[in-house]
């Protein structure tokens, strides 16, 4: 008998109909031994992600407001699934602790991981399966960092004492025992991680797309669906943006070399996406490309200073500026005597001016020039490199559709080009993209 590993997500929890889908699943195959939930998501446009209630209320307790009508919400559609699933879980109890608790102005990450948790905990009953708490296995130090061999060696003590198991996604704990989530998406992340301390044989992630597409679904209409595609190219485009699963979940199946399959619930007998660390020339259908993806809101600073390349420490003090505000650097594109720095406009926020200045100061450089509300864009494939004419079908697609390209970084694994256009022209642009090296196939 194999062990699999299967994280759902949030549409795949959302209401008790969602919920006996994924039920179905897991009893199909004896071999789906361990289940990680996140907590219930949309259940039709418009509609609120239990998460993000439970952000607001948070935000609520912070200014004082009432946050009963909030909360209210959130456990009306908890005792709804509990009722129409006929399981008795304890829900009320469980949400009279938790209401006590945030009498008590408890952490944002606490109140954000009581969804996962009574996620959970409903599915646990209505399978019949052990409920495992998460708290105690997925290990952060007190600065909130991962403890990764602590982390499995937990994991894997625990769950040999349980046949069968669902854990909640999302979160775990600090050594003081506070609550410490992942950032959003990360019950991808715990899933993994569980595949990864079982030495499962698949790591499962079921979701509502048949799998990994070759771009956003909310962009280009009806993408090819990516049938097998490497670790490596799959981490590069969730990096990039395309949402579907948390870039910090390959590396651990990654590393204990576990499949990744991503499925639909909705669609549970298609084959779906499966990630390994094989790479193979061409996309789907001969296609040179495997996918593209990216999002919005970086800002672009491009120093230009006359014999840059020859001036020793150039690149190094414009680093240790970056470094002495905190902020995390995406890319750095260079020409002879230019350097850009790309960042997420998150990071910079309104300390831009400051930056500038030490700039000024510390690099007397003969200009700046600063390019806010730029998107990032990645082609991926491991084929492109082998191919001559890449640039040339996607410079020219961007030009006939009127995009501005303001920044190219051609990534040395070849694997990859990224492109910086306007804000504005995000869409226009991955769909130029697309329609080049896909349709055109
Ligand atoms: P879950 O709640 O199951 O974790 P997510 O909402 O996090 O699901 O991720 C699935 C969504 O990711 C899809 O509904 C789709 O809109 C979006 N998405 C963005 N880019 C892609 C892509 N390249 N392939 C598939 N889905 C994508
Ligand atoms: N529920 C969390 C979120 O909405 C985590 C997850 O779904 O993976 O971000
Ligand atoms: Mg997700």
């Amino acid at each position: 008998m194999g062990t699999k590993v299967a994280k759902f997500g949030g549409s795949s929890v959302a209401d008790a109909i969602q919920i006996e889908k994924t039920r179905k699943i897991i009893e199909a195959d004896p071999d789906r031994r361990y289940v990680v939930v996140s907590a219930p998501g949309k259940r039709f446009d418009g509609d609120n992600k239990i998460t993000d209630l439970l952000y607001l209320c948070k935000a609520q307790i912070d200014h004082n407001a009432p946050y009963d009508q909030v909360f209210q919400v959130i456990h009306d559609r908890f005792m709804a699934m509990e009722i129409s699933l006929g399981v008795s879980v304890g829900l009320a109890g469980l949400f009279d602790g938790i209401r006590a608790r945030l009498r008590d102005d408890p952490s944002e990450d606490y109140i954000a991981s009581r969804g996962e948790y009574l996620s959970a905990a409903v599915v646990a009953a209505y399978l019949g399966y052990d409920f495992v708490d998460a708290a105690g296995l997925i290990l952060f130090d007190k600065k909130g960092r991962l403890l990764q061999d602590e982390t499995a060696a937990a994991i894997g003590a625990e769950l040999s004492k349980h046949r069968n198991a669902v854990l909640p996604g999302f979160y775990g704990s600090r050594p003081d025992g506070s609550i410490k989530t992942f950032s959003r998406g990360g019950s991808d992340i715990t899933g993994a991680l569980v595949a990864g301390a079982v030495g499962a044989d698949v790591y499962e992630n079921w979701t509502d797309v048949s799998g990994f597409l070759m771009a956003d679904p909310r962009i280009v209409k009806n993408p090819r669906s990516i049938g097998r595609i490497s670790y490596i190219e799959l981490r590069e485009l969730s990096y990039m943006g395309a949402s579907v699963l948390h870039e910090n979940a390959i590396y651990p199946a990654r590393k204990a070399n576990i499949p990744i399959n991503i499925r639909n619930t909705n669609e549970p007998d298609e084959p779906g996406t499966v990630i390994t660390a094989q790479e193979e020339d061409a996309g789907e259908g001969g296609c040179v490309i495997k996918g593209v993806a990216g999002s919005k809101d970086f800002c672009v600073i491009a120093v230009y200073k006359n014999m840059m390349s020859v001036e020793v420490g150039f690149i190094r003090r414009l680093l240790s500026i970056f470094e002495e505000y905190g902020i995390p650097i995406e890319h750095i594109p260079s020409g002879v005597d230019t350097v850009s720095i790309v960042l997420a406009k998150k990071h910079v926020e309104d300390r831009l001016p400051d930056i500038l200045e030490d700039f000024e100061r510390r690099l007397q450089p003969d200009s700046i020039e600063v390019f806010e509300d730029m998107a990032l864009i990645a082609t991926v494939g491991k084929g492109m490199a082998a191919r001559p004419g890449v640039s040339a079908t996607m410079f020219t697609a961007l030009y006939e559709a009127g995009v501005n390209i303001r920044m190219i970084d051609q990534g040395s694994s070849e694997m990859n080009i990224i492109i910086g256009v306007e804000n504005k022209d995000f869409e226009t642009a991955i769909r130029a993209i697309y329609g080049a090296f896909v349709d055109a196939v």
